[in-house]
């Protein structure tokens, strides 16, 4: 017997057959014996409409107002799934972030958990009642109902399973894993078993949106396991996959992945627009000049290349930006062109960034070489680079993608057999 969270995302909730289904999901791991937590999220387009709905009645409208109104779609399913668990014969108890309470800071609309008082979700499962609580939501300082941000309800159930201490938080979604890259793009992509926390970070933060990011990083910190699964495979099937694991892929400490690849998976992301600035001068406090007004502008900077001065006076600096924030960071650095004085500014958005992401790097040398060599045969122009301890990412032309990550997904050997 062990304690478990099932999370369930706004496509495993869309529609009342959807609910009946999870509620099946549920009922099999109670069959099985577990104690269980559930967190739902709002179902699909729920959310949506209800932001909609507070910007159009007024722009500027109050952050404790709005955290009122889009909390409210995860009340509607933790109601309705708590109904079709009794319907079919589980005992389960409906449970609103304040009612826990799960405990916030005060950004409304972005906040941050600060504690969960585990006490009575512990004792309700003890009596073998199931818990289904509503994701993205808590309860600030203030009183007041506050929300995570969106996607929050991963970060809800990481948050729970801390909490409950429990064995595992598995996250059911509209995919049945995590792959080694889009398989939109590479149709040989595979699906991970196991995948480390770190791995997933990149993964996540690169553009592969399963999980919200602040949660992966939660599940790292506080050790929880997490296996993303399907919510689509028929709920009684005994399917199995790894180990005793139904198909899925775990998100797990480095410790318990026994065959460390050297790399894992292949990202990319078209959130980026790069910057250039032209022989900027090259001296003390110039990249404080230009990432410091960024910064206060809130614009977070990403790949960041310098060149060496050729004349030892000046210098040309490239970066990039989210895609979003393009035009706001090149009045910034407009803006700031006197007290920067660089020669000549200029950017673009048709670029994207290509990421190999694998724990195996720290020990392996030659990742990168082989990288260059394989786009260089393609007739890819790299634009920058960065690397971390376990990544290597480029600045390509958009136009390339679908290339570079199907020749990076066959060099590496990822492609299934
Ligand atoms: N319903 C919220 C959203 O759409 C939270 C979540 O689904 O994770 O952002
Ligand atoms: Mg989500």
């Amino acid at each position: 017997m062990a304690r478990i969270v099932m999370k369930f995302g706004g496509t495993s909730v869309a529609d009342l057959d959807r609910i009946r289904n999870v509620a099946r999901h549920v009922r099999r791991e109670v069959a099985a014996g577990h104690e269980v937590a559930v967190i739902v999220s709002a179902m699909a387009g729920t959310t949506n409409q209800l932001v909609d709905w507070t910007r159009s009645i007024s722009p500027l409208h109050d952050a404790r107002e709005y955290d009122a109104v889009v909390s409210a779609g995860e009340q509607v399913t933790a109601g309705l799934l708590a109904i079709a668990l009794q319907d079919i014969g589980v005992a389960a108890r409906s449970w609103l972030g304040w009612q826990v309470p799960v405990k916030t800071d005060d950004a409304h609309g972005a906040a941050r958990i600060t504690g969960i008082d585990a006490e009575i979700l512990r004792d309700r499962l003890g009596q073998g009642q199931v818990a289904v609580l509503a994701g993205f939501q808590g309860l600030g300082p203030d009183n007041r109902i506050t929300t995570l941000g969106r996607g929050g309800s991963d970060t809800s159930a990481v948050a729970v399973a801390a909490a409950l201490q429990a064995e595992r938080c598995d996250i059911y979604t509209d995919v049945d894993g995590i792959y080694t890259t889009d398989p939109r793009i590479v149709p040989e992509a595979r699906r991970l078993t196991r995948i480390s926390f770190e791995e997933m970070l990149e993964m996540a933060s690169l553009g592969a949106k399963v999980m919200q990011v602040r949660s992966v990083e939660l599940a790292m910190i506080h050790g929880v396991r997490v296996f993303v699964r399907s919510s689509f495979a028929e709920p009684d099937d005994a399917q199995t996959g790894d180990g005793d694991l139904p198909p899925g892929t775990l998100i797990c400490d480095e410790d318990e992945i026994v065959e460390k690849q050297i790399v894992t998976g292949i990202a990319y992301s078209k959130d980026e627009a790069k910057i250039t600035l032209r022989r900027v001068p090259d001296k003390p406090g110039i990249a404080a000049s230009v990432f410091g007004p960024l910064a206060d502008s809130q614009i977070n900077v990403d790949v960041i290349v310098q060149n060496v001065s050729a004349d030892a006076r000046h210098t040309d600096m490239t970066f990039t930006v989210p895609r979003a924030d393009f035009e706001k960071a090149m009045e910034v650095i407009r803006d700031a062109s006197e007290v920067i004085g660089y020669e000549e500014l200029s950017g673009s958005a048709d670029v994207v960034k290509v990421s190999v992401i694998g724990i195996g790097m720290r020990s392996h040398a030659g990742v990168a070489a082989q990288m260059f060599k394989a786009l260089a045969s393609k007739g890819i122009n790299i634009q920058a680079i960065t690397t971390s301890e376990i990544k290597i990412s480029i600045l390509i032309e958009a136009a390339y993608t679908e290339l570079a990550v199907r020749t990076l997904h066959s060099l590496y050997e990822l492609d299934r057999p």
